[in-house]
């Protein structure tokens, strides 16, 4: 599907705000619905079933939270918070809700386009990685667990990196929280994020060409990580 098809539903109340989204994602092509409560967002989701839901919080009538939910119910499409709450809990509660990314008001338009088209290309990708996955110099094949720069070296990963490499890839762009990092790395009745911390240091350090200032692997503070994937073709 090409960008120009791409429908967005905005569940925003705020009418300023409504018309300069409007703007912005008609301006690169997109077609734009806008839902100003709670209920005609959760009605115009079922009745246009846009390619993607960008919402604000603090709606009117219910909770965005809510709505998240109630589409998460019956739709994978992808869902963008744009919210002035900025606590960590509201954040939690978000992507525990289904959200696939959170943007922060007052935002920047380049950004906000940014994290769109990231969650959107990762939507058309599906869930499942890509069995070659790149991270700046270096290639991975997920699928045979093997790794190499491109002078042909090999970047020896340890069983445990490659599966919390392949988690994070199987939600590029978009954050795994510690808690759920930890439950699909080591199962559900292990809470160690230190240990994580190490791991994700390791993997740094073998991966990443300044592993203090990470390109794909990324802190989201207080939340979990994000990898960003380069194009493979
Ligand atoms: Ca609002």
């Amino acid at each position: 599907m090409t960008e120009a098809m791409h429908l967005i539903l905005i569940v925003e109340d705020d009418e300023a705000i409504q018309s300069i989204l409007r703007m912005l994602f008609e301006a690169h092509g997109f077609r734009v619905v806008i839902a100003a409560t709670a209920a005609m967002g959760l009605h115009d989701a079922r009745l246009h079933k846009p390619d993607m839901v960008l919402i604000d919080l603090g709606l009117p009538d219910r909770d965005g939270i809510d709505v998240i939910s109630a589409i998460r119910s019956w739709s994978p499409m992808p869902i963008i918070v744009l919210s002035a709450r900025t606590a960590e809990t509201q954040r939690l509660m978000a992507f525990e809700s289904g959200a696939d990314d959170y943007v922060m008001k007052p935002f920047s338009s380049p950004e906000l386009l940014a994290r769109v088209r990231a969650v959107s290309r990762r939507h058309v990708r599906g869930d499942l990685p890509n069995a070659m996955l790149r991270l700046g110099d270096v290639s991975i094949d997920l699928a045979a667990r093997v790794a190499h720069r491109q002078d042909g070296s090999e970047v020896r990963l340890t069983p445990l990196e490659h599966r919390i490499l392949e988690t994070l890839a199987r939600h590029a762009d978009r954050i795994v929280t510690h808690t759920a990092l930890l439950k699909e790395v080591w199962g559900p009745d292990r809470d160690d994020s230190r240990s994580l911390r190490v791991f994700i240091g390791n993997l740094r350090r073998k991966l990443e060409v300044d592993p203090s200032r990470p390109k794909h692997i990324l802190t989201e503070l207080g939340l979990g990580y994000r990898l960003v994937v380069d194009p493979t073709t």
